[in-house]
């Protein structure tokens, strides 16, 4: 008989990461300079205690199979093509784990992008993963289903999941455009589910002092905390930019009921 299912925090960074490449502001070195923890690239386990998934596969997946206490993930939940959430599905190949067979669930779009395009496309040809859709997949005993959201489609459409476990569900956003620029109110979805963790990359417009707002394409979470003050509790922020100051103080999060995600929690599903 094998444990209860439940998700794990992985990884609560937007696809840079802490330190972000590039970057000289105080965080991102504090971070180089070991005086403050790194953070790890967004990403969500699930685990009944035998069985291990991910969804996405970060930069950071040596990192976080370890966190999951998985040599290997028994399978993979693809959210969209951009390098936080699928560069890590190399470390299937043969200069890393040297895989066999790992199923990962994507859609159409993205499972074209994974199959035609070279270096994804070797994992395929020699069998390290097999491509599997993602609408509804029976894990036995929870039941993972993909639904649309926008966000910059450059190379694949974009998916967010809905994760229903035995007693509880979660929904998973890492990226999305903007609230308004879906058909789905966030609002109702929330209220529809137990936890809901959501693209929370920029705190505010403050952030960008000589950029356009509307030309952000990511919630801000000062809106998104406006918009959902009815099921705060419900909902944990995630995918945080190394200019997010939630990574150092979340009070303006948790002075309003929210909850910014950390590397180690566990939600009971
Ligand atoms: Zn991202
Ligand atoms: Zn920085
Ligand atoms: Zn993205």
């Amino acid at each position: 008989m094998s444990a209860a299912w439940e998700l794990v925090v992985l990884g609560v960074m937007q696809d840079g990461g802490l330190p972000h490449p590039g970057c000289a502001c105080d965080r991102c070195d504090a971070a180089a300079d070991g005086e403050r923890q790194r953070e790890h690239v967004a990403c969500l386990g699930l685990t009944d205690g035998q069985r291990a998934y991910l969804f996405d596969a970060t930069p950071d997946l040596g990192h976080q199979l370890r966190l999951l206490g998985a040599g290997r993930p028994d399978g993979i939940f693809l959210t969209h093509a951009h390098i936080g959430h699928v560069m890590g599905l190399l470390y299937l190949g043969r200069e890393a784990l040297g895989a066999r067979g790992v199923p990962v669930y994507a859609t159409a779009a993205m499972q074209s992008f994974v199959r035609d395009n070279a270096p994804w496309s070797s994992l395929v040809e020699q069998g390290r993963v097999r491509l599997f859709p993602n609408e509804s997949v029976d894990l036995g005993g929870v039941r993972v289903s993909a639904f649309q959201v926008p966000h910059r489609p450059e190379h694949s459409d974009t998916v967010g999941y809905r994760i229903e476990g035995p007693t509880r569900t979660a929904i998973y956003i890492p990226d999305i455009d903007g609230w308004d620029a879906w058909e789905t109110d966030i609002r109702d979805l929330v209220a529809e589910v137990d936890v809901a963790l959501l693209d929370a990359t920029f705190l505010s417009p403050d952030e960008f002092p000589h950029r356009d707002p509307s030309e952000i394409p990511h919630p801000f979470a000062i809106d998104t905390m406006e918009r959902l003050a009815d099921v705060a509790d419900r909902v944990w922020l995630t995918h945080l930019n190394h200019t997010n100051e939630l990574l150092d103080d979340p009070a303006p999060a948790t002075e309003r009921g929210f909850r910014v995600a950390r590397e180690g929690e566990r939600i009971a599903l």
